[in-house]
């Protein structure tokens, strides 16, 4: 629509905003007819009807309190289930003695099995790459030590097996033995293979949430400068600096609205600091908290 601003524009211009948010699902676009003297292209307000970024398309829908938990599938990190860690194949713990060769078992998970399709699969990925399996895995070459434990990428290697009974070639890229634990951890059906494999995991922070355990929506709400998570993170004593101020943050509007859960959450992080729990943080887990702490939070 085009329109001439003027004092009794009232409904069409109302009118043409929905139209125009209806058919571009919630994105309008409003671009001034007159160039200013310094500008090469007109000015353009950018309108949203929803909880949405007009750059990327990013969008939340109505922020409700369930968003903000972890134990809510609504807030919760769909990679990590809310939990904020990760479990990864750790190659300190697939390679633990690094003065040990290969033949010797270097390569621990690979080291216990009776068949002998391993020691061959590793003699011909030696073969390929040219180096010793009877050297200490600490002397091996850089680019063996990476094929082993992540593959061979597109280099296709000639795999020489004999069962005993017959024997035979396969050619074919490696996988990698982190790879190929990965692999058999996530398929399959046997709880007792998979506790093997656990062996060798390690536990990290959740990549895609960085530990914070809830969903990039949530995590993009702040107040102040912090998003929920962060906030938990802090100590009592910073919890209770950081809430002291933060209304110097805030609109008259939005301070109006927060006076009283602020209030709220003022007087008790007040009690918790003046019992001597200043040190531990809100996203403590209550399992680790010792019989003193507990009681003393029950208080507040
Ligand atoms: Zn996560």
């Amino acid at each position: 629509d085009r329109i001439v601003v003027r004092d009794d524009l009232g409904n069409r211009l109302a009118d043409s905003f929905e139209i125009a948010l209806q058919l571009t699902d919630g994105i309008a676009v409003a671009e001034f007819a007159d160039l200013k003297d310094d500008e090469k292209e007109p000015e353009r307000i950018v309108f949203s009807s929803r909880f949405a970024c007009p750059v990327s398309g990013f969008t939340i829908d109505e922020i409700e309190p369930r968003l903000f938990s972890f134990n809510n599938p609504f807030g919760a990190c769909p990679s990590c289930d809310g939990l904020g860690t990760q479990y990864f194949i750790d190659p300190d713990l697939v390679i633990p003695d690094q003065g040990l060769s290969i033949r010797k078992g270097a390569v621990a998970p690979w080291s216990k099995s009776t068949s002998p399709y391993y020691t061959q699969t590793l003699d011909s990925i030696a073969k390929h790459y040219k180096f010793s399996v009877t050297v200490p895995w600490s002397e091996l070459p850089k680019k063996a030590q990476e094929a082993v434990l992540y593959g061979s990428g597109d280099d296709v290697i000639t795999f020489s097996y004999d069962d005993g009974l017959r024997s035979y070639k396969n050619k074919k890229p490696f996988e990698g033995v982190i790879p190929n634990l990965n692999r058999r951890w996530r398929e399959t059906d046997s709880a007792w293979a998979r506790e093997e494999i656990e062996k060798f995991q390690d536990v990290t922070d959740c990549e895609a949430c960085s530990g914070f355990r809830l969903k990039p929506e949530a995590l993009a709400v702040k107040v102040g400068d912090k998003h929920v998570s962060q906030v938990a993170q802090l100590s009592i004593k910073e919890a209770d600096a950081w809430f002291a101020n933060i209304d110097k943050q805030l609109t008259k509007k939005q301070n109006e609205i927060a006076g009283r859960v602020l209030k709220e959450i003022r007087e008790r992080l007040h009690f918790l600091n003046n019992v001597g729990l200043d040190y531990l943080s809100l996203s403590r887990n209550s399992g680790t908290l010792s019989g003193g702490e507990s009681q003393r939070i029950r208080l507040a």
